[in-house]
C-alpha cells in the first residue's frame, strides 16, 4: 500500500510567503484563505517556531512547504542553520525553484537541498543547485510534470521524488506514467533512491509504485519506531 509522503516528512513552516509567483501555488491559496500573513509576496519569518526542532523524537522536516529558500533572507537562513546544527537527531529538507538566486556553502550533515523541476526547460535548476549551494546532500522533486523531462543528469543527486498535479487542476494536468517510470529508471541506474508520491497511484497503479527513501531519512523513521516502544 502506497504511503503518503506527509507521514514520512512533516512541514515546519518557519517562513511563510514567496515572491516567485507560480500559477499553481497551493500555499498562496491557503495563506490567503487563512490569512496567515498580510501579503504572500512578502515572506515573513517566525523564529518562535524554531523551538519545535528541540524535540528529541527524530523527525524528517520540510522547511519550505509555504516558501522558497530563494525568498529567505540570509540572516533567517543563518539562524535556522544554527538551530539545525544543534539538533542532529532530525533531517531537514529545503526546496527552491530559483537556485540561481542562491549562493552559499554549508557543511551541515543533516540538511538536504533540492530543486523542483516541472518541465524539460527547467532542468538547468539541477546543475545550478549543485553549483550555487555547496552542501552534503541534494534532492530533486519532479512535480507537477507538464512535459517529458527526457534524459536527466542526476549525477550527484541523492534522492528524487516524482509526483503529479493535485487539487482543482489534477484532471487537466497529469504526469504521464512513462515520464515517471523513465525518471525512476534513470535514478536507479545511478543507485539513487526514488519516491513516487501517493497521488500517482490512480495514474500508474498500486503495483507500479516505487517508494524509496535515502538511508538517512529511513533511519529517522526507524528511530521513531524505537521511540514509540
Ligand atoms: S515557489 Fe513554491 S511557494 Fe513559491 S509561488 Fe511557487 S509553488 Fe508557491
Amino acid at each position: 500500500m502506497a504511503v503518503c509522503i506527509k507521514d514520512l516528512i512533516q512541514n515546519m513552516n518557519l517562513v511563510i510567503g514567496c515572491p516567485i509567483g507560480c500559477s499553481y501555488c497551493y500555499a498562496r491559496n491557503n495563506v490567503r484563505r487563512f490569512h496567515m500573513i498580510d501579503d504572500f509576496e512578502k515572506p515573513e519569518f517566525f523564529p518562535n517556531k524554531l523551538r519545535l526542532m528541540e524535540k528529541e523524537r527524530p523527525q524528517n522536516f520540510l522547511l519550505t512547504g509555504m516558501s522558497d529558500l530563494a525568498g529567505w533572507r540570509p540572516e533567517w537562513r543563518d539562524q535556522v542553520f544554527a538551530k539545525i546544527r544543534e539538533n542532529p537527531q532530525h533531517q531537514f529538507l529545503f526546496l527552491s525553484k530559483r537556485p540561481d538566486l542562491l549562493d552559499f556553502e554549508t557543511d551541515l550533515e543533516n540538511t538536504w537541498f533540492g530543486v523542483t523541476v516541472t518541465r524539460k526547460s527547467e532542468l538547468w535548476r539541477i546543475n545550478t543547485l549543485k553549483a550555487n549551494i555547496r552542501a552534503k546532500h541534494y534532492h530533486v522533486t519532479f512535480e507537477p510534470l507538464f512535459d517529458d523531462p527526457g534524459e536527466v543528469d542526476l549525477s550527484g543527486i541523492d534522492w528524487i521524488v516524482v509526483g503529479t498535479m493535485t487539487g482543482a487542476q489534477s484532471k487537466k494536468i497529469r504526469t504521464a506514467p512513462a515520464w515517471a517510470y523513465s525518471l525512476v529508471d534513470q535514478a536507479h541506474v545511478l543507485g539513487i533512491p526514488a519516491f513516487m508520491k501517493e497521488d500517482l497511484v490512480p495514474i500508474v497503479g498500486e503495483a507500479q509504485m516505487v517508494q524509496e527513501l535515502p538511508p538517512a531519512l529511513q533511519r529517522v523513521l526507524d528511530g521513531q519506531a524505537v521511540w514509540q516502544k
